[in-house]
């Protein structure tokens, strides 16, 4: 088969669920995960990209399970003597996870690309398939509350996701380029499937696709394209995806989040919990367990979305 690729667009703990499902069934050179890093963020003097790192930790199979995010066995004395010294702790560093951040930054301020650093740190903590940040360029989600505008990072992990989103924006979007690996892997004809993965659709996967080019790319790829729901049973499984349906003013549900990708998707991977509500979507539906608890249910999720995908591309 010459179509071998796999390209999944991802953002962190819902999308590298996924990912490491389809890392556990491809080989390495068979996986290309596009990660946002609208959320990335400069912090006490640190440059931290959290989906690219969530990525890296999960693949690597060294993320901390109870968090969802950070590093396994991880301890937190930088963070408790930053804490007594009076400095900025809201946003929780671990001291593994520092290591990351530290070296990122160096790496950075030395002039080598994201991309670059990434590629190297993915190497260096064995894992197989490639990372690969949606650009170079710098991209920053900022959102709009009563408050007015105010960062990701901000809204995210300082106010909690508490206050009420009115709209998103994409800072340096339109201009950014698409990582030239991504581009070059979508127009080259070997693209099985593009996957969107279970993450959440403003944040994670909409900074990605406002890229200019980057929907037209995906869609002249030739590839069929399905996303997982990160909506089970009406709700977010973690975050604030269906809080900010609903203050968006659209219904928080499958079929909202499958309206929201549009003729984008051909198919659309949803929970029992929703298969009675789904109706038409504009996409192939198929209905599956798509709560990802353990490695088993990882790898499942992967192998009925790629054979959805699969089964999409005989049609064509
Ligand atoms: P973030 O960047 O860390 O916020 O993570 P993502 O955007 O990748 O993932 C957040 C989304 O993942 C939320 O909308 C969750 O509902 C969804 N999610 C988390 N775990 C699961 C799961 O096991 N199954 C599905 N279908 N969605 C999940």
């Amino acid at each position: 088969m010459s179509r071998r690729l796999v390209v999944a667009l991802s953002g962190g703990v819902g999308g590298a669920k996924l990912a490491l499902g389809l890392s556990l069934i491809l080989p390495g050179d068979e996986l290309l995960v596009v990660a946002n890093t609208g959320d990335d963020f400069e912090h006490l003097g640190l440059i931290i990209s959290p989906d690219i790192d969530t990525l890296t930790y999960v693949l690597a199979g060294i993320d901390n399970p109870v968090t969802g995010w950070g590093r396994r066995d991880e301890t937190w004395s930088f963070m408790d003597s930053i804490g007594a010294l009076g400095g900025e702790d809201w946003f929780r560093l671990g001291d593994r996870d520092l290591a990351l951040h530290v070296e990122r930054s160096r790496r950075l301020r030395l002039g080598q690309s994201l991309s670059e650093v990434t590629s190297d740190i993915c190497r260096r903590l064995g894992i197989g398939a490639r990372i690969v940040p949606m650009s170079d360029d710098r991209v920053r989600t900022r959102l709009r509350s009563e408050a007015g505008w105010i960062d990701f990072q901000d809204y995210f992990v300082r106010q909690q996701c508490r206050p009420v989103v009115h709209e998103l924006a994409f800072d340096g979007a339109t201009s950014a380029r698409p990582h030239a690996d991504i581009v070059a892997a979508l127009r080259s004809n070997e693209v099985r499937a593009v996957i969107i993965c279970p993450s959440n659709p403003f944040i994670s996967i909409e900074p990605i696709l406002a890229m200019s080019g980057m929907r037209d790319a995906i869609e002249a790829s030739g590839a069929p394209v399905v996303a997982v729901s990160p909506i089970i049973g009406g709700k977010a499984v973690k975050g604030p995806t269906a809080k900010m349906m609903r203050e968006l003013g659209l219904e928080a549900s499958a079929a909202g989040v499958a309206t929201r990708y549009g003729d984008l998707l051909d198919g659309y991977i949803v929970d029992h919990a929703d298969a009675d509500g789904i109706g038409d979507v504009g996409a192939r539906v198929t209905i599956a367990r798509t709560l990802m608890r353990s490695l088993p249910d990882r790898e499942m999720l992967a192998r009925v979305t790629l054979d959805a995908a699969d089964a999409l591309a005989l049609l064509r």
